[in-house]
Order: structure tokens, then C-alpha cells, then sequence
């Protein structure tokens, strides 16, 4: 009975705590908790850390020139943040892809004036949501102002602040409609989520993403990196070519890996327990799920290849 009671009271306190809790007890950062941070990242480019994926912002007289927009919720603080650089409106926006943590904000950006650039697959995706990475929930239908305008499916380049801004399309890999950005004056590439400094590809299925297509789209990454371009990934520490050049490779490896164990009839949970990533681990980090997610979806698309 005492203990049922003990029960019941500690029941009612975490009842009470977390209805009172702040969002961020809750997994959703409070606002006023989060802060936008800008950091130069070469030339006129600067990146934006704030909640989502990391952004930049070319900026110059000319207006800005945004990637990505983060969640909805911190649009005023980056807009705030980029007050302090530039007194330019910001004319352009694009998305390197669908997921919400890179295209939440673009509603309040296009209301600012913006013009928003994509791709016709990540229009298709705003308008038609499908269940997304992680919980599988399908986000809402972006509102008609949050919809890139200006749509490309072939390498584009934008003359803008004395800056060339390559947009160039990728092969479906994180999502069916990947965009990296090159500023080649500040020697800036910016990958989305093709590319994480930490943790194993991450190609989100349900969005139209592949494995195979990863590697794809990292060889083209690669291709118009130079020895001193400034790698900006949508999540992890920025990096250089080398480190991109290491991921594809080690990408490269366990899917030859793989296809060899699939060759030899082997079965998905033998391929697993044989651990074709184990040498990488420790270099790679990241979430661990992304491990088994990584070795499932090659042995998927390998063995879809082969039939
Ligand atoms: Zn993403």
C-alpha cells in the first residue's frame, strides 16, 4: 500500500513537471533558447547554425543569397543575425532539399521577398508530403509561398555580389531532389545531407533517396571540389575534400563488400552480422542506427540491381 502510494505521488509530480516543463524538457528547443551563430566561411559566405540543418548566406549589395532555411521557428533570429552582416534584403533562396530542418523557414523568407529555387522533385515533395526519416511522420503540405518558383534540373549559375553560385543537381541520393551549391570565389561547397561529416550515408527512402545514389552523388561533389574548398556538410563539422573523398571511399568499400556477400548467396542477417562497416566505425561516428540503415538499404538496392 505504502509503495502504491509512493508510486502514485511520483506519478503526480512527473505528471505536473512535465506538464509544465519547457519545450526544450520536451525535445523541442524553447525558442529564446536558441541562438543563430554565423561564421565566416570564405569570401562573402557565411554559415548559419541555429535549429536545423546548417544554412549559409552569400551576402553582398547586390541582396542575399541563402541556402536552405531551417525550421520556421528561428526565421526572425536569422534574419537578425544577418542584419549584422549586410543591410541587403535577402533576393534568393535555395533548397539543397525537401526535409523540413532545410525548407521549414522558406514561407517566412518568400514573405521578406525572396525568390526560392529547387528542383521540380522537391516542389512534387512540398506539395505531396511523403512520411519522412526517423518517426515516419508525413510533415503538412507547404503552404502555396513556401514553393520554390524558380525550378532547375540541370547545372544553374547565378551571378550575384561578385560571386558565381553553381547550383547543380545530384543523382537521387539523400532525397530524390538534391542540389549541392558551389561559391566559387569563396571556394565554399555546400552538400546537404548527401553528405554528414559524421556518421555512415544517410539516403532517406521514403523521400525518393539511395544508397547507391549517395555514392553517385559524392563522386560529382568531389569532382568540383579543389584541394582547398571549405566542405560544408547539412550536419557535422565543416570539412575539406580529403574528408569527402575518405567518405566516398569507405562508402565505396562496403558496397563492394556487400554485392561480394550477396554474390556468395548470402543472407541479409549473415551480411550484417559480418560487420562490413566495423573498420570505419570509429572515423565515421554518427547516430549508430544509421549503421544498420546504411548496410540494409545497399543489400536492398544491390540485390534489386541483380534481378
Ligand atoms: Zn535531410
Amino acid at each position: 500500500m505504502k509503495t502504491f502510494a509512493l508510486t502514485l505521488a511520483a506519478t503526480l509530480v512527473l505528471g505536473v513537471a512535465n506538464a509544465q516543463a519547457p519545450p526544450a524538457a520536451q525535445g523541442q528547443p524553447a525558442q529564446q533558447e536558441v541562438k543563430v551563430v554565423t561564421t565566416k566561411l570564405g569570401g562573402n559566405v557565411y554559415g548559419i547554425d541555429g535549429q536545423g540543418g546548417r544554412a549559409a548566406a552569400l551576402i553582398g549589395p547586390d541582396g542575399i543569397f541563402l541556402v536552405d532555411s531551417q525550421f520556421a521557428r528561428v526565421s526572425d533570429k536569422i534574419v537578425a543575425a544577418l542584419k549584422e552582416l549586410s543591410p541587403s534584403p535577402i533576393k534568393f533562396l535555395v533548397n539543397t532539399h525537401v526535409h523540413g530542418d532545410h525548407t521549414g523557414g522558406n514561407e517566412n523568407f518568400a514573405n521578406l521577398g525572396a525568390t526560392i529555387l529547387g528542383r521540380p522533385a522537391l516542389r512534387a515533395q512540398l506539395l505531396n508530403p511523403r512520411p519522412g526519416p526517423g518517426n515516419g511522420a508525413v510533415p503538412p503540405v507547404a503552404p502555396p509561398t513556401a514553393l520554390p518558383v524558380v525550378l532547375f534540373d540541370a547545372p544553374t549559375t547565378v551571378y550575384l555580389d561578385g560571386e558565381t553560385v553553381h547550383m547543380i543537381p545530384l543523382p537521387a541520393a539523400h532525397t530524390d531532389g538534391d542540389t549541392a551549391v558551389k561559391f566559387d570565389q569563396a571556394d565554399v561547397l555546400m552538400t546537404g545531407d548527401v553528405f554528414r561529416s559524421q556518421g555512415f550515408p544517410a539516403a532517406a527512402v521514403t523521400n525518393g533517396g539511395s544508397f547507391l545514389g549517395t555514392i553517385e552523388a559524392l563522386t560529382q561533389m568531389i569532382a568540383i571540389a579543389g584541394p582547398n574548398t571549405k566542405v560544408v556538410p547539412g550536419h557535422g563539422p565543416v570539412v575539406d575534400k580529403a574528408a569527402l573523398v575518405f567518405h566516398r571511399d569507405m562508402a565505396v568499400t562496403v558496397r563492394d563488400r556487400v554485392a561480394k556477400l550477396l554474390r556468395e548467396g548470402k543472407s541479409a542477417d549473415d551480411i550484417l552480422a559480418s560487420k562490413p562497416t566495423a573498420e570505419f566505425e570509429e572515423k565515421v561516428g554518427g547516430p549508430p542506427a544509421f549503421i544498420p540503415q546504411f548496410v540494409n538499404g545497399l543489400i536492398t538496392e544491390l540485390s534489386a540491381q541483380k534481378r
